[in-house]
């Protein structure tokens, strides 16, 4: 066994602190990865916390992984020792299922996520990027351009594909006009995608200081979200509007602002139900859907699309010591754009 080092949470209204665990040594299938960066996501404070319920605990979070690789097992051929590789949400599937076969493995009922899924190796729960080391199936791990910058390429592995995936699944493209909704790490990339695929893109705001911001990341109008006259004025207008609140809030406000056959889709999510006002689909033929990350195969395509046109996240780099503060900065929306830890500091 790999002795790990580490970031856990022990339980939901505890800190993170410092923890050692045991990892797998590489199989034969095996990559194994030195880990460089870690973006934080809100998914990480949700689940740390418990917030969605299913927590197991020592919880290391962590889903957002870059390194390099510093061993294979005999039968890898997609990665050799010094390669950058990373990792995201997923580290395993049944591989068989119709999901799975469709590469939309994300949907896989066996799925076996980065952290806080049992591990069939080690019969614990698995850990996630927080850490010094992983060892992961090559089929799930990615392959990263030395042309992008490692630390800001990291949020790529879930806020990039998870901004990626619906906005190539809804054609988002030229001539269309869409919405973001919430400027933090998943709202700062739907902005940059949705502007790099040609279409015009207004961001939805409750923080008035982001404006000059989201002209930068490629919004050409901002709309604060509270303001109840400036909501008027944007009625009916979208042909499809990505939602990346991690809170409760009206989403009838923003099925109001689609077309006829507009599409609300929804990433982010708050722990609380919402409820829908239906008139709001029914009458115009409204679409409501929702999106969970991407397949592999996707992501893959989305980091070699990042690479060709130099597309990474803007980021804000940390030591590990620092995560707790993250997380209260992250429930405070104070993230430009997202908090990627340093792992040197471990
Ligand atoms: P984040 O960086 O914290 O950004 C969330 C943004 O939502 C904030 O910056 C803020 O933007 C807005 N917001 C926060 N509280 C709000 C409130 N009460 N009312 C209205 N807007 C509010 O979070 P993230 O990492 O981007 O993740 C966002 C959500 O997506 C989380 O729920 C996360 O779990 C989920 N997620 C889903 C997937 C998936 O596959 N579907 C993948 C990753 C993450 P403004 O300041 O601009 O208003
Ligand atoms: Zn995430």
């Amino acid at each position: 066994m790999l002795p790990t080092k580490g970031y856990a949470t022990h339980a939901a209204h505890e800190p993170l602190k410092p923890f050692s665990f045991e990892r797998r040594e590489p199989g034969a299938m095996d990559v194994q990865i030195e880990i460089l960066f870690c973006g934080v996501c809100h998914s990480d404070l949700h689940i740390a916390r418990n917030e969605w319920d299913g927590t197991t605990y020592p919880c290391v979070p962590g889903h957002e992984i870059v390194g390099r690789v510093t061993k294979v097992g005999r039968n890898v051929k997609k990665f050799k020792e010094g390669d950058l590789a990373a990792v995201g949400c997923m580290v395993d599937s049944d591989r068989v299922c119709e999901n799975c076969q469709a590469d939309l493995e994300q949907f896989c009922e066996k799925l076996i996520l980065t952290y806080n899924s049992k591990d069939p190796h080690t019969g614990n729960m698995t850990y996630g990027g927080y850490s010094n080391s992983i060892v992961v199936d090559q089929d799930f791990v990615l392959r990263v351009s030395d042309k992008l910058d490692p630390a800001a390429a990291a949020p790529l592995l879930c806020a990039g594909i998870t901004t990626y995936s619906p906005l190539r699944k809804w054609k988002v493209g030229k001539g269309q006009r869409v919405g973001v909704v919430g400027l933090g790490g998943l709202g700062h990339m739907a902005l940059k995608f949705a502007s790099a695929f040609g279409a015009d893109v207004t961001l939805f705001t409750t923080s008035p200081g982001k404006s000059d911001d989201a002209k930068r990341l490629g919004a050409s109008e901002v709309v604060i979200s509270k303001d109840e006259d400036a909501m008027e004025k944007q009625q009916k207008r979208f042909d499809f509007i990505i939602d990346t609140v991690s809170a409760p809030h009206d989403l009838n406000a923003y099925l109001a602002l689609l077309k006829r056959d507009g599409a609300l889709v929804v990433v982010g999510i708050p722990p609380q139900g919402i409820p829908i006002n239906l008139f709001h689909l029914v009458l115009p033929r409204r679409q409501l859907a929702g999106s969970l990350i991407g397949g592999i195969a996707e992501t893959q395509e989305m980091l070699d699309f990042c690479a060709d046109r130099g597309i990474t996240c803007d980021i804000e780099l940390i030591s590990i010591d620092k995560i707790n503060e993250a997380y209260e900065r992250m429930l405070k929306s104070d993230v430009k754009y997202r908090f990627v830890i340093d792992m040197a500091s471990l």
